[in-house]
């Protein structure tokens, strides 16, 4: 197989069309056969349910290539079970999750030439999605729906390293208590807009979400979970209570590799946002970056600064990054079932 002629390390974070895309139709009470297709266009009703009240959900995983020059995937049955669980809350009938890894196998394997080079630092980004094709006109789940994947190279997340960001306390919402903020849905992104929008204005990289009803609790970014770490080196994860925060693959893998290879002390928990002036590290996770590393946190006209106010990474965020992407570039040990080998002839 012939890699496509690309300058992979200058590959940014945008769509680039590759040769296949995987669809499956849901129509009649069940999912259809599905496959690979060359058509990357999508044609839709006028009246089809995703347009008007907006039954969608998505994901997002990478494969990627070894040092031994294997194309894998991390965890997808995670990926898998997370899209069933945000389906089930929008009414949309579950893509079975062995066809939902299957796929994803298909539509890698078929698009190998895409697949970057190891060391290059870019990856393949594998994008799900499944969206109401059924016409509606009043309120109500459709009956015929769309499981696609795209895939599409992207570039290094950080390029010329990894430098910490500063992010702001957001005068908006996230998500409501016991709402939508646990499930991967692009509705939860629409009204991230402008919020995300302001703060770039001011000069933020992102968005910090606390909690809705009482803005006491640190929740998330728009797109990333948060990790902190205490005076005692250990390793404090917010939890919360009201179910408003995104269920991160990388911070759950983040968690059980503290926890288990590094012998960490993790702590998950509420955490209150006047508690976060005495923690020593503080970092966003998530598939595309493992871990950003926050360097300020901008309230109002109060500042919190980690790491010493340091232009480099903490060295417990630096730990954990790096275990974790020893085990997805296959110089660290996996746990088992992490490292999902794509069969490609
Ligand atoms: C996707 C996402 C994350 C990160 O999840 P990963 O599975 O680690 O990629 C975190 N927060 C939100 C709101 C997300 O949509």
């Amino acid at each position: 197989m012939e890699k496509k002629d690309i300058d992979w390390g200058e590959l940014t974070f945008s769509y680039q069309p590759c040769d296949y895309s995987y669809v499956c139709d849901y129509e009649d009470g069940e999912w259809g056969e599905g496959g690979l297709t060359p058509d990357h266009t999508v044609t839709l009703s006028e009246c089809a349910g995703i347009l008007h009240y907006c039954q969608e959900c998505f994901e997002g995983l990478k494969a990627y290539t070894t040092e031994d020059g294997s194309i894998v995937c991390f965890r997808p049955d995670l990926n898998a079970r997370r899209m069933a669980d945000s389906a089930e809350r929008l009414v949309m009938p579950p893509f079975p999750e062995d066809r939902f890894v299957d796929a994803v196998k298909q539509v890698v394997a078929a698009n190998a030439a895409w697949v970057p080079p190891f060391g290059s630092g870019a990856t393949l980004y594998v994008r799900p999605m499944m969206f109401a094709t059924g016409e509606v006109i009043g309120v109500k789940p459709a009956d015929k729906y769309q499981f696609r994947i795209l895939v599409t190279p992207v570039g290094p997340y950080f390029k010329g390293g990894v430098k910490p960001i500063t992010i702001c306390v957001s005068d908006y919402d996230r998500a409501a208590p016991h709402g939508t903020g646990n499930i991967k849905a692009g509705l939860n992104y629409a009204m991230s807009l402008y919020p995300y929008e302001k703060a770039h204005e001011k000069g933020f990289s992102e968005n910090l979400y606390l909690d809705s009803a009482t803005r006491t609790y640190v929740e998330e970014t728009g797109g990333a979970n948060v990790l902190f770490v205490d005076e005692d080196g250990r390793l404090v994860v917010p939890q919360s209570a009201t179910d408003s925060i995104l269920p991160s693959i990388t911070r759950r893998s983040l968690v059980s590799v503290a926890r288990d290879m590094l012998g960490m002390e993790v702590v998950e928990r509420p955490v209150r946002f006047d508690e976060v002036d005495g923690f020593v590290e503080c970092g966003l996770c998530g598939t595309a970056a493992v871990i950003s590393p926050v360097g300020r946190i901008v309230a109002g006209d109060h500042e919190v600064v980690f790491n010493g106010g340091s232009d480099e990474m903490g060295p417990v965020m630096t730990k954990l990054r790096d275990t974790l992407t020893g085990i997805q570039a296959g110089t660290v040990e996996a746990p088992e079932g992490w490292i999902v080998q794509i069969p490609v002839e």
